[in-house]
């Protein structure tokens, strides 16, 4: 006997709406539904997920090492679970309770996220916990909270893309991170919309533009002040709403004065008759929007940059106004949703900031515990990985969705760290490059297999539901760290179960800015999905923020004022070329789930590296030559792809690969100061060809 589930795709942001039928014998087949956000379109990784569920290479049973230079073996899961909690009590004893540390990740469901944060602050009384989501929007979301008291990545509807008159996207390549939405754009530029695609690169989304500026990687916040001198200067602001909805105008306009045209051409090469055009474009627009992403933000400015084409989009009055405003879109699948329930280092669920009083109260309450035994913000991901091992540093991890050895920046010394470490614990599907170093390895559930919530780009929460059991040997990470809270003794209580993990969490945010207090699974069923924030079971959800007041105490957006700094690493004698890095259609994040695709390996298995011809013909460089590329961090090996889509003076490598081709051997650690963001998205790099095809 069969059964059809439908429940939603493994990977991005999107979460494309999946049907899963399941018959006995017979490997699952999946197809797009009519969701709200794909409307029966699928990408490539998403139709191949299903490939995932009974690969070769699955996890099925926790892998144990005997000591450090030994090989994993299998064992029980007493065994296993044993290990952790010896491993716990082992560094607690020794170092105290902050030497133990939880990663997570934004492919966690809420209920996961939430219940992670909580068994770090409750189970283990440690302020060292966060994720891999700061190396995604946290830049973005910074600089949303300044500005509009609340991050959420889209403060509107995706479909509202399709009535925009005009959209400027600034590091953002949808045609390939993000294909299924690429009909809102479609549909947009049929209406006659103007699309202005910002890409150092000449991607399939900026081909499909009407205009596409093209500067150099990490000078978008000068581009972005350009942008609003001209505004200013041309008469564009709307005057009206800056004098009724806004703060700090002023300062802001005084900062961009300095930004003539010919200056910022300078800067960032792109010329004044594109600035101007863009400007008149946005400037003369019925409704317009302006979205950034990860080309802008993963710098160490990304936040100011981010801020930048806010101060534009306030400027020019577009929050809030119909199909208009200014958003991120998120790249992992919970990526919004892994930021709100208290995994990042500094909040608590509900978007709640753990050093208020207030905050604590409430959540302490929930938790069943004193609030003043909860400890206060921990560092960022990479502060945190830094001093893995070192004195005062972590010294036991627990890993959970998350391959650090290949997303994290400057990988060789990231897995310095990670072997520094007395005691790494990962859990996965499968034996990731970060698993492969750890002590003990605990085989989870996937994507089919369990039950729970996400919260898109949107912010709508929507369900993931279990179309099939996990196979024997796995246990579901809401398990996981049930059965480690029991054995640790913890208070409070951790339930296994996700509709149980998901009320409470609805308890825990009830209230704070991310609040769910009025979504449950019946709703989310009901209606297709429910926006936050939704405070009341009668409160119908939030899908347009701002629409008469920001979530500010004034009610006001903030401008805020930003100048353009050099990147921290800009080219030199030693180091001549810029180097950023990006995602391919074929492939997503680290690459542990869809390298292993057999249908994705045919169209992608071969990471390449983007050069423009001059500068291939000058450095003798051929079509498919081996190239290496050299930083201050590491090298790397990448197959050369000669195109003249990417400027000159640029090389492009995707970050999926682990091993000779890993981009993050190449990527610079500094961080934002605001953000903690790597820069991921520009670093100096030296190339030369070392082989033929
Ligand atoms: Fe949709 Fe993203 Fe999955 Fe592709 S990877 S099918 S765009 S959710």
């Amino acid at each position: 006997m069969g059964a059809t589930i439908e429940t939603h795709c493994p990977y991005c942001s999107l979460q494309c709406g999946v049907r899963m039928r399941v018959e006995p014998s017979r490997a699952p087949v999946i197809e797009p539904t009519e969701f709200p956000t794909n409307r029966g379109g699928l990408c490539a990784k998403g139709w191949s997920a299903p490939e995932l569920l009974d690969h070769p290479d699955r996890l099925t049973t926790p892998l144990v090492r005997d000591d450090r230079s030994g090989p994993l073996r299998p064992a029980s899961w007493d065994e296993a679970l044993d290990r952790v909690v010896a491993a716990i009590r082992r560094a607690q004893r020794e170092y105290g309770a902050a030497a133990v540390g939880c990663f997570g990740g934004g492919g966690l469901t809420n209920e996961k996220a939430y219940q992670l944060g909580k068994f770090a602050r409750v189970a283990l009384r440690t302020p060292h916990i966060d994720y891999n989501g700061r190396f995604c929007m946290s830049s973005a979301a910074t600089a949303a909270n300044r500005a509009f008291g609340i991050d959420r990545g889209l403060p509107f509807p995706l479909a509202d893309i399709a009535e925009a008159d005009v959209v400027l996207l600034v590091g953002s390549n949808p045609a390939d991170t993000l294909p299924p939405a690429m009909q809102y754009f479609d549909a947009g530029r049929a209406r006659g919309a103007a699309h202005i695609v910002v890409d150092p690169r000449r991607t399939a989304t900026a081909r499909g533009g009407t205009v596409h500026l093209q500067p150099t990687p990490g000078t978008d916040l000068a581009l972005a002040n350009g942008l609003l001198h001209i505004a200013i200067r041309e008469g564009y602001v709307d005057k009206t709403y800056v004098d009724g909805r806004t703060s700090g105008f002023d300062t802001v306009g005084a900062a961009v004065a300095a930004w003539w045209p010919d200056r910022v051409e300078r800067v960032t090469g792109v010329g004044e008759a594109q600035l101007r055009r863009t400007v008149q474009l946005l400037g003369t627009a019925t409704s317009a929007m302006i979205l950034t992403a990860r080309g802008a933000e993963q710098h160490s400015n990304g936040t100011d940059t981010a801020q930048a084409y806010i101060n534009l989009a306030l400027a020019l009055g577009l929050p809030g106004r119909p199909h208009s405003g200014y958003g991120t879109i998120t790249g992992q699948g919970n990526g919004q949703g892994g930021r709100e329930h208290g995994q990042k280092a500094d909040q608590l669920p509900g978007y709640r900031r753990i050093d208020d009083t207030a905050a604590r109260a409430h959540v302490a309450a929930v938790w069943g515990v004193d609030p003043a035994d909860l400890p206060g913000p921990g560092v960022s991901a990479v502060e945190m990985l830094d001093r893995l091992g070192t004195p005062g540093g972590v010294r036991a991890l627990l890993v959970l969705a998350s391959n650090i050895a290949v997303s994290a920046p400057d990988r060789d010394r990231v897995v310095a760290r990670l072997s520094a470490l007395d005691f790494l614990a990962v859990s996965d599907m499968f034996l990731s490059d970060t698993a492969a170093l750890a002590d003990v390895v605990l085989p989870t559930a996937q994507w089919a297999e369990e039950d729970g919530t996400m919260t898109n780009l949107e912010g709508r929460v929507i369900r993931r539901r279990r179309a099939l059991a996990p196979p024997d040997g796995v246990l579901d990470d809401l398990a996981l760290l049930a059965a480690l809270a029991e054995r640790l003794e913890a208070p409070g209580r951790f339930s296994a179960d996700p509709r149980t993990v998901f009320d409470e969490l609805r308890r825990a945010s009830a209230g704070g800015i991310a609040d769910y207090a009025g979504i449950s699974y019946e709703r989310i069923e009901a209606e297709r999905g429910v926006f936050w924030p939704c405070p009341a079971a009668d409160h119908p959800g939030t899908p347009r923020l701002f629409t008469d007041r920001f979530a500010t105490a004034d009610g006001r957006a903030r401008f805020v004022r930003v100048d353009h700094h050099e990147p921290a690493e800009s080219p030199d004698q030693e180091y001549p070329y810029v180097l950023t890095t990006g995602r391919i259609m074929q492939q997503y994040q680290s690459g542990n789930q869809t390298r292993r695709s057999r249908s994705l390996r045919l169209t992608a298995d071969d990471p390449r590296a983007e050069i423009h011809p001059d500068l291939a013909r000058r450095l003798g460089i051929g079509a498919a030559d081996l190239v290496e590329l050299r930083t201050r961090r590491g090298t790397a090996v990448f197959r050369a792809h000669l195109t003249d889509t990417i400027r000159p003076d640029t090389v492009f490598v995707p970050f999926h690969w682990g091993g000779p081709a890993s981009a993050n051997a190449l990527t610079d650690p500094t961080l934002d100061r605001h953000s903690k963001m790597p820069a991921f998205k520009c670093c100096a790099v030296a190339m030369r060809r070392i082989g033929g095809p």
